[in-house]
């Protein structure tokens, strides 16, 4: 990256990673299979046209956004790739979308009805995908009724033109598969109707994420969208073992240790004192935080420092945190929170369960103020 900035604490992105995984991904897929390359989330905190344009690169499509604000920063950034909208777009600020050539997600009649008030006089088409709800319960169409207003609405105006359409698994990553056939087969007896209701084919049909396009070949259909597997982490630990790629951690996170001194028995640190030495102690300082969103449930957790793991005692402050050593190490000696040193590896799989979260959460969080430096 570009951008200059005076501190010792970075998240490395491995571009190549992310290159190699949309590549090894596709190639479990029939070639006529599109390729949507999920970037939502400044791309799960990876970087958004970075991740994009790597993706791009690899063979993928389509991106997806779950905002017209990320999409719109894409375009801004150059990027001339069609883009859908995952999440529901004002009415309002549909003319914007249709000026930048942006796909939006729609499932409601009204919307429809506002969004082409908002078209009329401009000239603008809008191209939207259909979101059909499947069983995930969270936006979509659901009712034959809806979707019959839906299509009505669609079909009396002029100036929206449905190119897709699409479902969202809720249980594509668990190992029984039992809902997510369910909702496959729900997705295809819907959409049946709404072409039915539309009065022709609508050619672009999607339903699955990582786990569905690694997991369950009949949710391929014309196109896939894909988030956690292409930054190389599996959908969930539990189907881990299942999948038909070996994928790469793009993310990794470091620093430097910026103060290192020993600790007499009976001397606490950092506030609240949780941590007190026993016996002699080497303590480092490592200037990351919770601000950083290394959040203070990462104390007891341990890094990486000359290839050996240290762990992270005392409370974790907003800028700063406190590791224990073996051995004294020199101030800037390099700490890695996630990613390898030698042979020892801090998985984001690692973070997660330290933290009884999903690995989705781990890069997302680590915040704006900690630099992405691209590898
Ligand atoms: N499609 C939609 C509608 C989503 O909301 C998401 C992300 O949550 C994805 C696809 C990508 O999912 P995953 O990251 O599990 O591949």
């Amino acid at each position: 990256s570009a951008t200059v900035f005076y501190r010792d604490t970075w998240a490395e992105v491995d571009l190549d990673a992310i290159r190699e995984n949309v590549a090894g991904i596709k190639s479990t897929l029939p070639d006529k299979i599109e390729f949507m390359a999920v970037v939502k989330a400044n791309g799960y905190g990876h970087g958004a046209l970075e991740t994009a344009e790597e993706a791009l690169k690899a063979g993928a499509g389509f991106l997806g956004t779950a905002l017209l604000d990320e999409a719109l920063d894409l375009r801004a950034k150059g990027i001339t790739a069609p883009i859908l909208v995952l999440g529901v777009t004002r009415p309002q600020d549909v003319p914007t979308a249709a000026e930048k050539d942006i796909t939006l997600t729609a499932f409601q009649d009204e919307w429809i009805k506002e969004a082409s008030d908002a078209l009329a006089g401009t000239g603008a088409v809008l191209s939207l995908h259909a979101k059909l709800d499947s069983g995930m319960n969270r936006i979509g169409m659901k009712s034959k009724e809806e979707i019959s207003r839906f299509a009505s609405a669609v079909s009396a105006s002029p100036s929206i033109k449905v190119t897709g359409m699409y479902t969202h698994l809720a249980a594509a990553d668990e190992l029984d598969r039992n809902f997510t056939l369910k909702q496959l087969k729900e997705f295809r007896r819907m959409g049946e109707e709404l072409e039915e209701e539309l009065g022709r084919p609508v050619a672009c049909r999607h339903a699955a994420n990582s786990a569905g396009t690694l997991l369950y070949a009949e949710a391929g259909l014309n196109m896939v969208r894909v988030g956690i597997s292409m930054y190389g982490l599996a959908p969930s630990p539990a189907v881990k073992p299942l999948l038909p790629v070996k994928l790469k951690e793009a993310f990794s996170l470091h620093s430097r240790i910026t103060h290192v001194k020993k600790l007499q028995a009976g001397e606490s640190i950092s506030y609240g004192r949780t941590y007190t030495a026993s016996e002699e102690e080497w303590i480092a300082t490592v200037p990351i935080g919770y601000a950083d969103g290394w959040i203070r449930a990462n104390q007891g957790g341990d890094v990486l420092v000359d290839g050996k793991r240290s762990p992270i005692v005392g409370r974790i402050c907003m800028d700063q945190m406190l590791i224990k050593l073996e051995h004294p190490a020199a101030v800037d000696t390099l700490v890695t929170l996630i990613g390898g040193q030698g042979t020892e590896f801090i998985s984001v799989e690692e973070i997660a369960a330290r933290l009884e979260t999903i690995s989705y959460e781990i890069p997302c969080i680590i915040s704006a103020r900690v630099p992405r430096v691209l590898k």
